[in-house]
């Protein structure tokens, strides 16, 4: 009795000691599964939101650090070129920051603003500085003949500029033409980077009908949905379209024309041959907003500053810095 109990005993002792290296193995193994997923999930995250900022590497607690710093460095993104026409007004400086500190959350980004002027305002250099996102500021005045003109052509001088530079200076990416006074949602950002020839996407708060967007049915486009067509090819908002950097370079009569109302319009058509079929559609297949058309309050220009009250004083200063 007492041998088989104890034998008993022995073989109790046994299956547990099997027992435990088969669960310490299992848990091994299983941590080391859990350490690879974690690592996978940040590069992945790195690969979105990476590039200029360290969101992963401040994440990475520790796991794989190397491993994730390397990971941020590679340049897999696409660049993304994005041109902003503005000019000197009482928002100018209010626009480029804002427009600006969204554009600092972009990874692998070049911002060609272009100022209508002959002279670039030296204010505008020293906040794109301060903001840190790669610049360039070029200038490029509306040619007189429009400025006289009821309604003008705005900001078409400084995108051609802006196309200029890309011919010259860009051979792969994606551009992007964002006005100054428009609101970005950074998704929009991530997706049009791989835009294979033209991409398009809605845009919020554009005529009365509120947006404009290009119409789908079943994954395909069929039409433009806009307030005012105009006799228009594609009637779609600027702030509703990228373009493949490649693709511009295999046209080189794409140029956008001096013809207020019909400057997106005008310039797509110099993107052909270019079928609708092939325009891309972003945003989920143009069921989410991600730009807004926003326009910003006109404010007036500022009275001048009484200086038999106010000289010596920090007034002088900020009346050198508005319009
Ligand atoms: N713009 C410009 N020169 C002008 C008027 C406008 O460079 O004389 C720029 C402006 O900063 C903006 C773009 O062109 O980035 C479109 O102008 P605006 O926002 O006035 O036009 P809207 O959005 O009302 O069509
Ligand atoms: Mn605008």
């Amino acid at each position: 009795m007492n041998i088989i109990s104890s034998s008993v005993c022995t073989m109790k002792t046994t299956t547990k000691m099997y027992l435990s290296v088969i669960l310490s193995t299992l848990c091994i193994v299983f941590y080391q599964y859990q350490l690879s997923k974690a690592n996978f999930v940040t590069l992945q995250r790195g690969d979105v939101f990476g590039g200029n900022n360290n969101i992963v590497t401040s994440d990475s607690r520790n796991i794989n650090s190397i491993e994730v710093k390397e990971s941020t460095k590679t340049p897999s993104l696409p660049p993304l070129y994005v041109i902003t026409p503005t000019y000197r007004r009482p928002e100018q400086l209010a626009e480029i920051t804002r427009l600006g500190y969204t554009l600092k959350h972009v990874p692998n980004i070049f911002w060609l603003v272009i100022e209508d002027a002959t002279v670039a305002t030296p204010l505008v250099t020293r906040q794109l500085k301060r903001i840190g996102v790669p610049f360039e500021h070029l200038v490029a005045p509306m040619p007189d003949r429009f400025k006289k003109r009821v309604v003008k052509p705005r900001g078409v001088s400084n995108r051609n500029r802006g196309l200029a530079w890309i011919r010259k200076n860009a051979s792969d990416g994606v551009f992007y033409f964002a006005d100054d006074d428009n609101t970005y949602d950074l998704e929009i950002f991530d997706q049009m980077r791989y835009t294979k020839k033209v991409s398009m996407w809605p845009v919020g708060l554009v005529t009365k009908y509120g947006l404009s967007s290009p119409i789908v049915r079943n994954g395909t486009i069929f039409g433009f949905y806009d307030g005012w067509i105009g006799g228009r090819k594609y009637p779609v908002d600027m702030a509703g379209f990228a373009v493949n950097v490649k693709f511009f370079q295999s046209r080189p009569k794409a140029i956008m024309p001096y013809h207020a109302g019909y400057e997106e319009d005008k310039f797509l058509r110099s993107l052909a041959p270019l079928n609708i079929t092939e325009i891309e559609l972003l945003a989920s297949n143009c069921t989410e907003i991600l730009t807004w058309h926003t326009q910003t309050k006109k404010n007036p220009v500022a009275s001048p500053l009484d200086m038999h009250k106010y000289n010596g004083t920090n007034l002088v200063n900020l009346h050198k810095l508005i319009v």
